[in-house]
C-alpha cells in the first residue's frame, strides 16, 4: 500500500516527526520533488538531524530509502548527507537513486545566487540551493538526467559545450561574472557519475514489483500546499509540485496507487522567503511565538533564517487539505500554544468588503485581511499527555473546531517534538 506524507501549509509542518514514526512502519520510503532547499528535523536515538535530500527513512535498518526522478539531485551533498550520518553512528542506509532523476549542477547554483543578487529587494528569498535554475532547465530540456552520465563520454561531454554556450551568455553579459568552464563541469560530472554508481537504478521499477509485493511505500513531500507552483501563492513558490499527486509522477508509480494521504497541518503558521501571508503576526507578538515555537525557536532547517510567524489560517489550511486530497490530518506543535490567553484563529479574509471562506489567487490575496474568530487559550503545559481525552478541554475545543474548518478527520496530535509525543485520536 502506498501512503502519502505531505504538508498544507507553507512548509515547516512538522513533516519530519510524522514521516520518521510512519517510516517505522514503511518498507520504502520516496523523495518525489525538491531537493536540497528545505530540510526536515528529525529527533531520535542517535541524535539530532537536519536531512535535507535523504528521506526520513534513513535511521531504520529495515528501510529502503529511495531519491525519485522527480528531484533534484545533488550529488555531493546527498553523499556527504550519508556520510555524516554514518560518522553519526546511523548504520549504512539502503540508497537508490532513479536513473531519470536529473542531476543539480553546480551552475544551477551559481545561477541562484547571480539572479537573487540581480534582483535585489525584489528577490524571491530563495535558499540559493539552484532549485528554480534546475527545474527550468529540466523543462527547458537541458538537464542531465543520471543515466546520461552512463552514456559515452563524448556524447556527454558535447552536451556540456553545447548547455554552456548559451548560459555563458548570461553568465557574461546579464550577470557580469567569470565564464563557467566546460571542461571543469565535464570533469565534476565524471566525478559524479563514481559517486552515484553505486545507488543508480530504475527505481519505477523497483516500486512497480514492491507494490506488486504488497509492501508498504511511503511517498515524503517537501515543503506545503501554498508553495506549489500552480496552486500555491505563485510566484512566490517553489519550483516542483508539492502535492501528494505529484507523488505519483515523481516516483514513478501510479496515481491509483496512493491510499492515503496523510497531510500536516500546523497548529499556528510559519513561512520562510517572500510571499502573501494573511494571517502573519509582527512585533512581540512574533517574536515570542517564534522563540517559543516548534523545537529551539522557528529558524530555518537549511538556513538558519528566523521564519514568518502567524495565527492558525483555516482559509489556507483547508485549501492546502483539498489540493492534498487529504484522506487525514496530523495537526502538530500543538504544544508551542500553552502560554497563550486567549488564541485568534483566521476564520475567512476579507477582499474588496467581502468576507469569503476560499482561497484566492495571489491578485487577490495581496487584498486579503484577515477576519479572526478568538477561542480561549488552555494555558497548561501538554506535552507528555498520551491520551486525547486527558487534554485540557479548551485544548480539545481548538482541535476539534479546526478539524471542522479543514473538513479532513485529525487522527493524530503531536504535542512535542520528540517521536513518541504523539496523540493518536480514535
Ligand atoms: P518539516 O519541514 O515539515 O519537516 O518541518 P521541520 O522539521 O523543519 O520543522 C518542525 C520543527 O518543529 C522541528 O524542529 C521539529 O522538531 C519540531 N516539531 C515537530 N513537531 C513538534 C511538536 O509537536 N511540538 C514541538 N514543540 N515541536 C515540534
Amino acid at each position: 500500500m502506498v501512503k502519502a506524507i505531505v504538508g498544507a501549509n507553507w512548509g515547516d509542518e512538522g513533516k519530519g516527526k510524522i514521516t520518521d514514526m510512519l517510516a517505522e512502519k514503511s518498507d520504502i520510503i520516496v523523495r518525489f520533488q525538491g531537493g536540497s532547499n528545505a530540510g526536515h528535523t528529525i529527533i531520535n536515538d542517535y541524535g539530532k538531524f537536519a536531512l535535507h535530500i535523504l528521506p526520513s527513512g534513513v535511521f531504520y535498518g529495515h528501510t529502503t530509502s529511495i531519491i525519485g526522478n522527480g528531484v533534484a539531485l545533488n550529488i555531493p551533498y546527498l553523499i556527504n548527507e550519508i556520510k555524516d550520518l554514518v560518522s553519526k553512528g546511523v548504520p549504512e542506509p539502503k540508497i537508490l537513486v532513479s536513473d531519470r532523476a536529473q542531476i543539480l549542477m553546480p551552475y544551477h547554483i551559481l545561477f541562484d545566487q547571480y539572479e537573487e543578487e540581480r534582483l535585489g529587494k525584489k528577490s524571491f528569498g530563495s535558499t540559493k540551493s539552484g532549485i528554480a535554475p534546475f527545474y527550468s532547465d529540466k523543462y527547458a530540456k537541458i538537464g542531465f538526467q543520471v543515466s546520461e552520465l552512463f552514456d559515452d563520454e563524448a556524447s556527454l561531454k558535447e552536451k556540456v559545450y553545447r548547455v554552456l554556450e548559451t548560459k555563458n551568455v548570461l553568465v557574461e553579459h546579464l550577470y557580469h561574472k567569470e565564464k563557467i568552464d566546460p571542461e571543469e563541469i565535464f570533469r565534476t560530472l565524471i566525478e559524479y557519475r563514481e559517486m552515484i554508481r553505486p545507488y543508480v537504478c530504475d527505481t519505477s521499477a523497483y516500486l512497480h514489483e514492491a507494490i506488486k509485493e504488497g509492501k508498504n511505500v511511503l511517498l515524503e513531500g517537501q515543503l506545503g500546499s501554498l508553495k506549489d507552483p500552480d496552486f500555491g501563492i505563485y510566484p512566490m513558490v517553489t519550483s516542483s509540485s508539492t502535492l501528494a499527486s505529484y507523488g505519483a509522477i515523481g516516483a514513478g508509480i501510479p496515481g491509483y496507487e496512493i491510499k492515503d494521504i496523510i497531510t500536516v497541518v500546523k497548529a499556528y503558521s510559519s513561512a520562510v522567503g517572500a510571499g502573501e501571508f494573511v494571517s502573519e503576526i509582527f512585533g512581540d507578538e512574533a517574536d515570542e511565538l517564534r522563540r517559543r515555537g516548534g523545537d529551539g525557536g522557528e529558524y530555518g532547517a537549511t538556513t538558519g533564517r528566523p521564519r514568518r510567524m502567524g495565527w492558525f489560517d483555516a482559509v489556507a489550511s483547508r485549501y492546502g487539505c483539498r489540493m492534498q486530497g487529504a484522506t487525514e490530518v496530523a495537526l502538530t506543535v500543538l504544544d508551542v500554544l500553552g502560554y497563550l490567553d486567549e488564541i485568534p484563529i483566521c476564520v475567512g479574509y476579507e477582499i474588496d468588503g467581502k468576507v469569503t471562506r476560499d482561497f484566492p489567487t495571489t491578485h487577490l490575496l495581496k487584498k486579503a485581511k484577515p477576519v479572526y474568530k478568538v477561542l480561549p487559550g488552555w494555558k497548561e503545559e501538554i506535552r507528555g499527555i498520551t491520551d486525547y481525552d486527558k487534554l485540557p478541554e479548551k485544548c480539545r475545543e481548538y482541535i476539534e473546531f479546526i478539524e471542522k474548518e479543514l473538513e479532513v478527520p485529525i487522527t493524530m496530535v503531536s504535542n512535542g517534538p520528540g517521536r513518541h509525543e504523539i496523540i493518536y485520536r480514535k
